[in-house]
């Protein structure tokens, strides 16, 4: 007799809506390269108001872990037995490691975006960094810049969300070290001359929305400036496409999404997933 196990170790996605959350395709790519047979990325369409009951049931299941995407990354916080010092300071957790129905709380997306940046050879050490957006993915990105020892940050935001933006500059000023300011924008943003890093993290060029691009004279990108998207869909925005055109180095985020989902695959399976097999299976989904 051979012995037989035919036991799931679950993973996933809790989003609302969730339907074009790319997770499954790419971790599943990876599991197979690794060779873990029995993996399963679920995708599944948590209602706001069931977020306490899906976490119920991610413990009765034993599941090995979730990211939590759009609405649930800061509901999810009071139902976690420990979270991140940096998730803390973002406020918000997108994956969970449960051991042993422990609920652990990360925040991968900012951890995921300083990988891709390294990968594209900048390092944030001394860095003047000028920051698009003011939500989730700006307050990810500002925190863990700054932790990582960007001198200075500035947040562009619309004046809609000013309260927002002087929330994570106070976080950053108080909690980081970092000089840290916000900008009204309410006209084309001007870079300051000694910007090194400019960063979209707003949604403006995702898909559908392709030919957007932010509101910026971009005559005031200059030679040693790097420029730096969020948008993983299209990989190549409009945004970028202007310092491409001015000789100016710039990166995706496709990259950030690659490098927090191996980020996730390595805190939940332990082994290390190979990057390129997942951008792969990315870029047959995206074209
Ligand atoms: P949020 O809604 O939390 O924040 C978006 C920010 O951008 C807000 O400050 C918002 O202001 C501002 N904004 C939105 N539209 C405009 C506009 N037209 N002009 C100026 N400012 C604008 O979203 P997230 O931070 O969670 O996500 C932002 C983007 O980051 C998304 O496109 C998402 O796909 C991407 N992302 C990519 C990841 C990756 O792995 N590559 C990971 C996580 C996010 P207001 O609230 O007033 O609209």
């Amino acid at each position: 007799m051979k012995e037989l196990n035919f036991l799931d170790n679950l993973v996933g996605v809790f989003g609302h809506p969730v339907a074009e959350n790319p997770g499954v395709v790419i971790q599943e790519a990876a599991f197979e390269a690794l060779g873990l047979k029995r993996w399963r990325f679920l995708t599944i369409d948590v209602d706001p108001d069931k977020l306490q009951d899906a976490i119920a049931g991610l413990r009765a299941m034993k599941m090995r872990g979730i990211n939590c995407t759009l609405p649930h990354k800061i509901n999810v916080l009071p139902l976690l037995d420990e979270i991140s010092p940096a998730a803390q300071l973002i406020g918000a957790v997108n994956m969970i490691v449960n051991d042993n129905n422990r609920l652990f709380g990360e925040n991968t997306d900012g951890k995921g975006f300083m990988e891709s940046l390294r990968e594209a050879g900048e390092d944030p050490i001394g860095k003047k960094v000028v920051i698009l957006g003011a939500g989730g993915a700006s307050r990810a990105i500002s925190i863990e810049m700054a932790l990582a020892g960007a001198s200075q940050i500035t947040i562009v935001n619309i004046p809609s969300d000013r309260a927002l933006a002087y929330a994570l500059v106070d976080t950053l000023t108080k909690h980081t070290g970092v000089e840290a300011k916000y900008v009204p924008w309410e006209s084309e943003y001007i870079i300051p001359s000694e910007t090194d890093i400019l960063i979209n993290a707003t949604p403006i060029g995702l898909y559908p929305n392709i030919d957007e691009k932010p509101m910026m004279d971009y005559d005031s990108m200059h030679g040693d400036l790097f420029v730096q998207d969020v948008i993983p869909n299209p990989s190549f925005t409009p945004f970028l496409a202007e310092a491409e055109k001015r000789n100016i180095r710039w990166n995706s985020g496709m990259g950030m999404l690659i490098n927090q989902a191996a980020i996730n695959i390595k805190m939940w399976t332990g082994r290390n997933p190979d990057k390129a097999v997942m951008t792969e299976a990315y870029r047959t989904i995206i074209g």
